[in-house]
Formats: structure tokens, sequence, C-alpha cells
């Protein structure tokens, strides 16, 4: 029996609904598989903020790296500005953890209804692979001359040639382990004269070292536009921390749902512990109505299972997944349906066995 160490952050809003049935979900795979866990739960998040003006505890960050994983839900909540959730928790773990790869699956699963018109699970399958440790996300910046009419704002980007090679060598070596094709480059060096410049360099240096893939790059405008009009021309995309972000919820949302995405921030030297969360926030308009989708959750179950080397389970989750989707069984609101958090889980749970 293997032992996995879990932080565990339902963190806000639906986290508290979803998260559970990712645990039940590891939980019943576990127990085909021969693994065991070890969960610790953390109340991290707006509400611990409102009682003690802090998201996580001091030795927050110290606590989580005792764990082989972490599985978040999701932070953020009306009451609390974004930037101070983003700020106080999320961005701190992926940092401190050295988590620089935001991993993003985009594949339309059997089941689901695509909302362009004559698409289909065989044209929406590719990878997109955020940097998630610099660029545009930067402390560095500052506002001068406030409440004048001169006021302004700064804010900078940083691209290091050290983030930049290792997130690009991740795009390259995951499209050559997946057994895909082609590497695409969101960028936009005609607008972004200084960064996006050093960015398209670094592109083209690392692909020289990959000879056996393709490799295309487009401006981040009409790359938006190419992901609803061509999903099919895509493989692995790689961009920058803010183009990234763009794309990965783009991405789900061609597939047929963000409700279903899930995503990985990825510490690719296992240093430290990978986090793992749905590509959804906390959704505080269905909160508490026991009605949003866990699959989002379930499936970042199934990628933490996959980086902590346990294919099988994970792809077991991901086929039990596709089952209930394409099966007459229970869906959420948001996919069609009319049934609760818990019953999806539950059906999920029941397609593994
Ligand atoms: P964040 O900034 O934290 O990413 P957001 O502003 O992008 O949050 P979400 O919380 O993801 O917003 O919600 C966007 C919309 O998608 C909302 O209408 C929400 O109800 C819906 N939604 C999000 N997650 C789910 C889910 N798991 N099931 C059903 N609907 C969802
Ligand atoms: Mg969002």
């Amino acid at each position: 029996m293997t032992t996995l160490k879990v932080a565990v952050i339902p963190g806000d809003g639906i986290g508290w609904e979803v998260v559970p049935e990712g645990l039940k979900v590891l939980e019943a795979v576990g127990r085909k598989h021969g693994l065991d866990y070890a969960f610790t739960e953390y109340d991290w998040g707006c509400e611990r903020f409102h009682k003690t003006g802090r998201l996580m505890p001091e030795d927050g960050l110290e606590r989580l790296k005792e764990s082989d994983a972490i599985f978040l839900g999701a932070v953020g909540f009306p009451g609390v500005p974004d930037h101070v959730s983003l700020w106080g928790l999320l961005i701190p773990i992926r940092r401190e953890m050295h988590q620089y790869v935001n991993l993003r699956p985009v594949r339309m699963m059997k089941g689901m209804k695509c909302p362009l018109a004559n698409r289909g699970p065989e044209d929406i399958d590719f990878w997109v692979i955020r940097e998630n440790n610099e660029g545009e996300y930067s402390e560095i910046g500052g506002r001068l001359n406030r409440g004048t009419d001169r006021e302004m704002a700064i804010q900078e980007t940083v691209m290091t040639r050290h983030g930049t090679d290792r997130i690009m060598r991740y795009a390259f070596d995951l499209c050559r382990r997946v057994g895909k094709q082609k590497v695409t480059s969101a960028t936009k060096s005609n607008g972004i004269i200084h960064t996006m410049p050093f960015w398209d360099e670094r592109f083209e240096a690392i692909a020289a070292e990959y000879p056996d893939l393709k490799t295309d790059k487009y401006h981040i405008d009409i790359l938006t536009a190419h992901f609803v009009l061509h999903p099919d021309w895509f493989d692995v995309v790689v961009g920058s921390n803010l183009f990234g972000d763009i794309l990965s919820d783009l991405g789900p949302a061609v597939a047929g749902s963000i409700g279903i995405a899930p995503s990985a921030n990825i510490n690719p030297e296992g240093d430290y512990p990978s986090m793992f969360e749905p590509v959804h926030g906390s959704a505080p308009d269905i909160a508490g109505k026991g009605i949003a989708n866990p699959i989002g959750q379930i499936w970042s179950g199934a990628m933490m299972l996959e980086h902590l080397g346990h294919q099988a389970a994970a792809d077991d989750i991901v086929k039990a997944i596709e089952t209930v989707l394409e099966g007459a069984g229970p869906k959420t609101p948001d996919i069609g349906g009319q049934a609760t958090t818990k019953d999806l889980g539950d059906a999920i749970v029941e397609a593994l066995k």
C-alpha cells in the first residue's frame, strides 16, 4: 500500500462542495489500485481573511512543503478584492513551490455539447502550457501622482532566460511524451517590443533542440480567434503567464464547459509539491446550492495521481468521467441536467467499480 500525503485546501465558495467529491473519487480509485492517502485539510481562504487578516497562517507555506501534493478547490470571494486573495494564497504557493508550469488539457469529452457548430471530440484535444511564475504577473511597478490629473500606473513584465527556457522545454518534452507533433507559441512581438521578441528568440532557440517536432507561432489576438475557428490545428500551445491564463480559460470553454476543466501547477523537478485545482473559480453565484459541477475537481485529482506516478489509477478516473458524461446518468445544470454535485460525484464513483 502506498500512502500519499495530500494537503487539501477547499478554499472558498463551491470549493467546499466540489473538493469532497474529488476526495471521494480519489478514495474509490485508491481502493482499486492499492493507494492510501493521508489528507490534511486546511481552512484557508477568504473567511479566514475576514477573521484574521490573512488567507493562510504565516507558516502556511512551510506546512504545505510536508505534503506530496496539494489539492485545491478555489480561492476568492466577493468581499475580498481579487488581487488580495490571489496574492495572499495562490501566487505565493505557485512561486514558493517552484510550480512554474501551469498545465491544462483542453479536451472535449465524449458526451459534452460543443458550443462550436460542427465540432466534436476528434477536433478538440490539445494542451495549454502557461508560464506560472514570472512574466506579466509581477510586483514591480507602482502608481505615481495619485489623485492628480497626471496620475499614472506602471507595471513591469519580467522574463528571464532561465524561466523562459524551462517552460519552453517543458512544452516540447510534453509534446514528445504525449505523442503529439507541434508546439505553438503565443506571442505579441509586434506590439510588445522588448519581452515578446525575447520570448520569440528563446522559442526558436529551444525549438532547435527538438528537430523532430513542428512549431508555429501566432500573435495572441489572432490565436484566440483560431482557438474558436480551428481548434483542430493545435497540439501543445505555450504562452506567457498572462497569455497562457487567457488561453487556458478559452480552451475549456470551447471544449464545452469550464466546470469540467482540470489544471495542474507543476514543479517538474519535484523538490516541492505540485498543486492541482479546477480551472473554474469559487462561483459565488451558485455557491451553497449544491449544483456545482465536480468534474473539474475530480479530473484534477486524476492529474495529481498521474503526476505522482499512478497512471493507471488516473486513467481509470478519466474513463469513469467519460462514461458518466456519455451515458444517461446524472448531469449538473451547467451541462444540461438537473442533478446535484453529489449525485454526479456518486455516479463517477459507481462508474469506477
Ligand atoms: P476566478 O477569478 O476565481 O477564476 P471567475 O471570475 O473566473 O473566478 P468562476 O468562479 O469560475 O469565475 O465562475 C464563472 C461562471 O462559471 C459562473 O457563472 C459560475 O457559476 C460558473 N461555474 C464555475 N465553475 C462551475 C462549476 N464547477 N459548475 C457549474 N458552474 C460553474
Ligand atoms: Mg477565471
